[in-house]
């Protein structure tokens, strides 16, 4: 039996959806999943892990299956080594000399996703389900009916009381939360939909190479034993090995500037957002910046055979809410603040929404009546924290793509980077809980605690 008076259904089946399908079903939640594609898989490569996103997955109990999937036994991420991308790979900044060795995990996005699926029961997981609206049951305005229709692509629909939104960065649910008319029919016709959805004018191409391809390469610099960044100006491209370094994951970032040729402009979003290109095409973007063509970095870059281009996007400006409560919709993950990746924090920002957002759900004072309390609980817990984590990172990209003559020596940019991701890693989730907990007690949506 369902340990509550309540049914979530949550679109999306990413990173962040398919834990919180499964922390939710663990707490007795009735719970469905809908995932517009037709199988459970993630595009795009190796995800680095933050120490804080690895203690969110061990909160959440999972993290024992990831670690299994990765092929570690423990976290090994080491930080991050910065180096001139120009000609002799000179070393910038070492954040783990510097004496911060808290442990990160790299994992093949693919592996996470079976790690989460070998231990969920698939029942509650529903594919080619694509969200195409969200219908609030207007006439039954007391908490206690608060209830969503979710209209799919395929004609079909499902009704729940709580819609969380995993949906990604181009998120459908979003627009329910940021336009309070977007289910009027009239006025999406009429209007733009708002969607806080806008090209960052960064393009990155990536892509994963066999440790021993790099090498034959004759790349000098040993990328098996820390993530590394290489800097330049408008160019930077970061590095990580994966399962248990046989893998190199590479991402080289290539900002539009006013000027620029290259594809797309500042004021528009590029179409499509993901296109293969030419393998010449990624070696000219940076060596045109002044990077040489016997550097480690080029010859990474060579390495790459099928590169293809993505346009990134983040959620711009920040949201003001994460939640619509009175619709009864909660973001979670991109879905909420999407953001760049400079700082490889977009997941676990996600895997710490889920563990607030689940922990309020089924703490035992939580019913249909008083989630709209909750949800509002769920955002002032969350929001400041997402939203400050979404700057920090567009910060980071312009740090390492200022380096070189017309922009930080070394010394600046140790300056800037030192301790910049402190407040990222190093963050008390137990008392976002608690101080959320406190606020629905002083709102009497809770009873108060009792005194020992
Ligand atoms: C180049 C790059 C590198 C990155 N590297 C890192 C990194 O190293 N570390 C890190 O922490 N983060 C990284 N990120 C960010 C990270 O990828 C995201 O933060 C993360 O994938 C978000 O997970 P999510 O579950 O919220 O969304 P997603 O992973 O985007 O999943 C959303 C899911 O919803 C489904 N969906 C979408 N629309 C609908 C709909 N209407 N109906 C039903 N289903 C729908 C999609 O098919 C998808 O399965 C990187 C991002 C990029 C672009």
């Amino acid at each position: 039996m369902a340990s509550k008076d309540f049914t979530v259904a949550i679109v999306g089946g990413g990173m962040c959806g398919l834990v919180c399908a499964y922390t939710l079903k663990k707490a007795g939640i009735a719970v469905e999943v809908f995932e517009a594609a037709p199988e459970f898989g993630e595009v795009g490569a190796g995800v680095g892990l933050g120490p804080n996103a690895v203690r969110a997955l061990d909160r959440l109990g999972v993290l024992s299956a990831v670690l299994t999937r990765s092929e570690h036994s423990s976290p090994v991420l080491r930080p991050f080594l910065f180096v001139s991308g120009y000609d002799a790979q000179e070393a910038i900044y070492d954040q783990y000399s510097v004496g911060d060795d808290d442990r990160g995990l790299p994992i093949h996005r693919a592996a996470f996703l079976d790690a989460i699926i070998g231990i969920s029961d698939m029942k509650i997981a529903h594919l080619n389900k694509r969200c195409v609206a969200i219908q609030h049951t207007h006439a039954l305005a007391t908490a206690s009916n608060l209830s969503s229709t979710l209209f799919f692509s395929d004609g079909t629909s499902h009704r729940a009381h709580l819609v969380i939104g995993a949906d990604g960065i181009k998120s459908t649910v979003r627009k329910y939360v940021v336009d309070p008319l977007a289910d009027d029919a009239e006025h999406n016709t009429n209007s733009k939909n708002k969607t806080n959805l806008a090209f960052s004018g960064s393009l990155a191409y990536r892509g994963l190479l066999p440790n021993s391809t790099v090498v034959a390469a004759g790349v000098k610099i040993d990328l098996t034993v820390q993530p590394v960044c290489f800097c330049g100006i408008d160019r930077h491209i970061i590095t990580f090995p994966i399962q248990a370094g046989r893998i190199i994951n590479v991402v080289a970032f290539s900002s539009i500037t006013r000027g620029d040729s290259a594809a797309g402009s500042l004021d528009e979003l590029p179409h499509p957002w993901v296109q293969p290109v030419a393998k010449q095409e990624l070696a000219e973007t940076f060596q045109t910046r002044g990077w040489g063509a016997d550097s480690d970095a080029i010859k990474l870059l060579n390495c790459m055979e099928r590169p293809s281009r993505w346009s990134i996007h983040t959620v711009d400006p920040p949201l003001s809410s994460y939640v619509d409560p009175e619709r009864g919709i909660a973001l979670i993950g991109d879905a909420a603040h999407g953001m760049l990746p400079h700082l490889g924090a977009g997941v676990g920002q996600g895997f710490e929404d889920v563990v607030v957002l689940t922990e309020l759900l089924s703490h035992p004072e939580t019913n249909l009546s008083n989630l709209e309390h909750v949800l509002g609980a769920y955002d002032s817990a969350r929001r400041s924290r997402g939203n400050t984590v979404l700057e920090a990172s567009a910060r980071m990209g312009r740090i390492t793509e200022r380096y070189g003559k017309s922009g930080y020596s070394n010394e600046e940019m140790r300056t800037q980077l030192a301790g910049i991701w402190g407040p990222v890693w190093h963050h008390d989730l137990s008392e976002d809980v608690n101080k959320a907990v406190e606020m629905l007690r002083e709102k009497r949506v809770f009873k108060e605690a009792e005194s020992s």
